[in-house]
């Protein structure tokens, strides 16, 4: 069913309240991303409808509720989704002279207030806005025209005015800010390595991080592309990878490198010495997650020499209200939506128990070796589910983010 389908048939059903339109609505749309059932196989036909008595009708809409719930609760089945939509049709043009606006240093998508979410406050730096990709769970692509990827073309210059000014402050002298320790990350406005050093990005942040010893940047990237590793790229830029199951980085990463691509771009990448990282993020709960994650940490540990891993990350599917709405009317088969969806700190995301099982699973699948030399964190995640998956916590965000760029710096200068 199209969109303006499901809003005809929504609208025509009687007795419903506006708020109980609007679930159905929003289950329809779920329904048909999913590719199996529509919201009609849930309820009675419109003529059965139309005979019934409110309270009958009440009736049937709950039931139709739970039904859809349940199947929410249930680990997703990817073995009966195979969508035939062509990613490929996305081919955003890449618009090279865009020079830097006032301000594309900003701050994680955290909320600021009262900790909800444990925040590591790393700083982004979006140096190209849009992503070549097509990550079913997306949120970046919405955000940005789906049309063109932005590279700012005078990053070297907008980064040596950074020397002279902070975020929070007008200005400050060059010897504060270099006493500083900045963690920046250049991969929440698009993917750190889709372009490697095509239009020159990479150089001009080795050239930014080889004048500042104490920042710490992060590329965070879903390609495999490894011929950035001629540009000897000062230590104290990480690489990291964001990784997945398998089956998600087949069924809902498109686009992007395969699992064993990005594997071995990291083992290349550690092979000469350089630090990496992973970002097992964001986890989904789907039928096999266990033996898949549990592969996913058998083949970092065969592949990746333990002392040139910086961190490793653990976070779980999340949606924003807005990325729910646009997933929902762009109608690209998906089942990232066939989630429980609990409000979490102003998103939607796994419950608590579900994370639980699937954090503390993935940490206890690392050797004893991986947990002792490698930071672990949970990314955005409610601060109480630190200590029952990770062992440890912090009482608030400042000592979390105190403590990784400790690690971070003593693996950089070792
Ligand atoms: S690689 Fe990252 S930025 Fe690109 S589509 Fe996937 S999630 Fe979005």
């Amino acid at each position: 069913m199209t969109l303006q389908e499901i809003e005809y048939y929504v609208e025509n059903l009687p007795y419903l309240s506006y708020q109980q339109r609007r679930i159905l609505k929003e289950e329809a749309l779920d329904l048909e991303l999913w590719g199996e059932k529509h919201i009609t196989d849930f309820l009675p036909t419109q003529e059965e409808l139309e005979g019934m008595q409110k309270n009958q009708v009440k009736t049937v809409f709950n039931n139709a509720v739970s039904q859809i719930t349940q199947k929410r609760r249930t680990p997703i089945d990817y073995s009966t989704f195979n969508p035939s939509y062509d990613f490929n049709e996305r081919k955003p043009n890449i618009i090279a002279d865009f020079k830097a606006p006032e301000k594309i240093l900003g701050s994680c998508p955290c909320p600021k207030d009262g900790e909800l979410t444990r925040c590591c406050n790393l700083k982004t730096l979006d140096a190209v806005q849009q992503c070549g990709f097509a990550c079913a769970y997306c949120s970046i692509q919405s955000f940005y025209s789906n049309d063109e990827i932005k590279v700012v073309s005078d990053l070297d210059a907008y980064l040596d005015r950074l020397l002279l000014k902070d975020l929070n402050k007008e200005t400050v002298n060059k010897e504060t800010v270099n006493n500083e320790i900045w963690h920046i990350g250049t991969g929440q406005a698009s993917d750190s390595l889709l372009l490697g050093d095509d239009f020159g990005t990479l150089s001009a942040l080795g050239h930014f991080a080889k004048r500042n010893p104490q920042t710490i940047i992060e590329l965070k990237t879903k390609s495999a592309r490894t011929n950035w590793l001629s540009l000897n790229l000062p230590r104290n830029i990480v690489s990291t990878w964001s990784i997945n199951a398998k089956t998600i980085v087949e069924k809902e990463e498109h686009l992007t490198a395969s699992l064993n691509a990005r594997i071995n771009a990291a083992k290349k990448c550690s092979q000469e010495n350089r630090l990496v990282g992973f970002h097992i993020h964001p986890m989904i709960y789907f039928k096999g997650w266990e033996e898949e994650y549990s592969n996913l940490v058998k083949q970092l540990c065969d592949n990746i020499e333990v002392n040139n891993v910086v961190m490793i990350g653990l976070g779980a599917l999340t949606f924003t209200k807005q990325n729910l709405k646009a997933l929902r009317e762009s109608g690209r088969p998906t089942r990232v939506t066939q989630m429980e969806l609990t409000p979490i700190a102003g998103k939607f995301s796994y419950p608590m128990e579900v994370k639980k099982k699937m954090f503390s699973f993935v940490y206890n699948e690392f050797p004893q070796e991986w947990k002792e030399k490698v930071f672990f964190y949970l990314c955005m995640e409610d601060p109480s589910l630190w200590m029952p998956c990770l062992g440890r916590e912090y009482t608030n965000n400042a000592e979390f983010e105190e403590d990784m760029k400790n690690h971070y710096l003593a693996k950089i200068n070792s």
